[in-house]
C-alpha cells in the first residue's frame, strides 16, 4: 500500500516560519503538526474495528480531524457599563465552544485589554485537547472580557461579571449540562462568586444542578480545596516527573533530582506562583522573577511564599521586594543560566528572536500556548526540555472536574480528590503518557 504523507493545509503552511502568528492559526498549525503523527494509526485503528472500506476509512478519519480542527460556535457581546464617574463604557466579550464532543465544555473566563476573538478561540481549542490529553470528560472552550481589570472598582468589575453572566445564560452558553466555566488570566474565585450567583439567581434557578455551572468557586460557596494552587501545583508535578526520570535527563545532560537546580519563573500570577512555593519546598533555587511590574534577580534564592505575601500587600507588584538579597534588574533575567524555566504569563511570549537566548535545560509552560512554532524549532535544536502547556497546566481544569463532581453529587470532599487525581497523573506518565 503507498504510503500518504498528510499535508498541513495550505493555508497555514507559512505559520512555521511566522515570527508572530495569529494565536488561533498557531495553535492549528501545533493541531495539524500532531494529526500528521497520529493520522496514520487512526486509519490502522479504524481497519481494526471496522468494515469500512479503505476510502471510508480515509474519509471518516479526515471528516473527525477536522471537526477537531474547527470553533464549533463564537459568541460576541457588547454591552455598555455606567462607570463611577458617570460616563459610559461599551465593554467587549466573548465565549467560544471549540468542542461539544464532549458536555460540558469548559474553559476559563480572562479579563484582559489584549482580549479578542482569536486569542479566546486558540485557548477554547487548547482546552479540548488539554482535557483530552489528562482524560478529563469535558469538551473545550473559554471566555474573555476586553477589560483591564487594574483600571476598574471593585463594584465595577463585579457589575460587567454579572451582566457577562446573564448574556451567556440567555444564549445558552452556561450550565452545568452545557458550558461551565472557571478562573484564568486576571480572575479568581471572586468572580466565579459572582458568576455563580448571577446564574442561581437569573436562569438557572430551577437547575437543581446550578452550582456546577462554574467552577473555581471559593469554598463557602461551592469550591473544593485545592483549587486555588492546582494548576501551579500540576505545572510542580510534571516537572518532578520528568526531572527524576533518567531517560528524558540523559537525553537533555542534566543530574536527574531537584537537588542542587536553580529555576526562573516567568509570570508571578497564580500559577507561577504556586509552581515556585512547590519547587522551592522541593529545594529548587529559585533564582529570579518576571513580573509584569519588575525583575527580581537573588543568588541567595527568593522564598516565593515571603514574596506572594509581600506582594499582596503591594499591589499585586514585586516592586521594591528586597528580602535575601533580591534585587530588581532588566528583562534579559529570563536568559540567565538556570535549570527550569517556568513560562506562566501568557501566550506567544517565546519567540523565534528570545528562543536562542533563553539558556535553561527545561522549560515548563504554565501559560496556554506560551511558545511560536519557530520558538518551538529552536529549542527542540538546542535540546530544550519543553513540557507541553496540554500537560503542564492541566492540574486546574483536573481539580475543577473534581469540583464539577462534587456540586453534581451534593457532597462535600476535602482533599483526597487531589492525591487520587496524583496518583492517577503519576501512573499516565508512568506509562508514557499512553492510557
Ligand atoms: N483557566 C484554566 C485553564 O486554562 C482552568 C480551566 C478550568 O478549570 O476549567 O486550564
Amino acid at each position: 500500500m503507498p504510503v500518504r504523507h498528510y499535508e498541513i493545509p495550505k493555508h497555514l503552511q507559512e505559520v512555521g516560519c511566522e515570527p508572530n502568528p495569529d494565536f488561533f492559526r498557531m495553535v492549528e498549525y501545533f493541531y495539524h503538526n500532531a494529526v500528521k503523527v497520529c493520522e496514520p494509526s487512526l486509519v490502522k485503528y479504524l481497519a481494526k474495528h471496522t468494515h469500512l472500506s479503505e476510502k471510508k476509512r480515509q474519509q471518516r478519519v479526515s471528516g473527525i480531524l477536522a471537526v477537531m480542527g474547527s470553533c464549533n460556535s463564537c459568541l460576541q457581546m457588547e454591552f455598555p457599563l455606567q462607570r463611577k464617574n458617570g460616563s459610559y463604557d461599551i465593554i467587549q466579550a466573548y465565549r467560544v465552544q471549540h468542542s461539544v464532543h464532549r458536555l460540558p465544555c469548559k474553559g476559563g473566563i480572562r479579563f484582559s485589554d489584549e482580549v479578542n476573538l482569536d486569542e479566546v478561540k486558540a485557548l477554547a481549542s487548547l482546552m479540548t485537547f488539554k482535557c483530552a490529553c489528562s482524560n478529563i470528560p469535558f469538551g473545550g472552550s473559554k471566555g474573555g472580557v476586553s477589560i483591564n481589570p487594574r483600571k476598574f472598582t471593585v463594584a465595577e468589575l463585579q457589575r460587567v461579571t454579572r451582566r457577562y453572566t446573564l448574556e451567556l445564560a440567555k444564549k445558552n452558553y452556561i450550565g452545568a449540562g452545557i458550558d461551565v466555566p472557571a478562573p484564568d488570566y486576571n480572575t479568581s474565585g471572586r468572580e466565579m462568586s459572582w458568576v455563580v450567583d448571577t446564574y442561581i439567581k437569573t436562569l438557572g434557578y430551577s437547575d437543581l444542578n446550578a452550582a456546577a455551572c462554574v467552577t473555581g468557586k471559593p469554598i463557602n460557596g461551592g469550591g473544593i480545596h485545592g483549587r486555588v494552587e492546582a494548576t501551579g501545583r500540576g505545572v510542580y508535578m510534571t516537572i518532578n516527573y520528568f526531572i527524576h526520570n533518567e531517560h528524558f535527563m540523559k537525553l537533555i545532560g542534566v543530574q536527574p533530582g531537584f537537588k542542587g537546580k536553580t529555576a526562573i519563573i516567568q509570570g508571578f500570577g497564580n500559577v507561577g506562583s504556586w509552581a515556585a512555593v512547590y519547587l522551592y519546598k522541593s529545594g529548587v533555587k529559585i533564582i529570579g522573577v518576571c513580573e509584569h511590574t519588575a525583575n527580581l534577580t537573588s543568588t541567595e534564592g527568593i522564598n516565593p511564599i515571603d514574596l506572594m505575601k509581600y506582594m499582596r500587600g503591594n499591589k499585586r507588584s514585586a516592586k521594591g521586594y528586597s528580602v535575601g538579597g533580591a534585587k530588581e534588574t532588566g528583562p534579559d533575567l529570563l536568559y540567565q543560566k538556570c535549570d527550569i524555566l517556568v513560562v506562566a504569563a501568557k501566550e506567544k511570549t517565546v519567540t523565534a528572536e528570545n528562543a536562542p537566548k533563553i539558556q535553561t535545560k527545561i522549560m515548563a509552560e504554565g501559560a496556554n500556548g506560551p511558545t511560536v512554532p519557530s520558538a518551538a524549532d529552536v529549542l527542540h535544536q538546542k535540546k530544550v526540555l519543553v513540557i507541553p502547556d496540554l500537560l503542564c497546566n492541566a492540574g486546574g481544569v483536573t481539580v475543577s472536574y473534581f469540583e464539577f463532581l462534587k456540586n453534581l453529587n451534593h457532597v462535600s470532599f476535602g482533599k483526597l480528590s487531589i492525591k487520587f487525581w496524583r496518583d492517577s497523573n503519576t501512573a499516565l506518565l508512568e506509562r508514557g503518557g499512553r492510557s
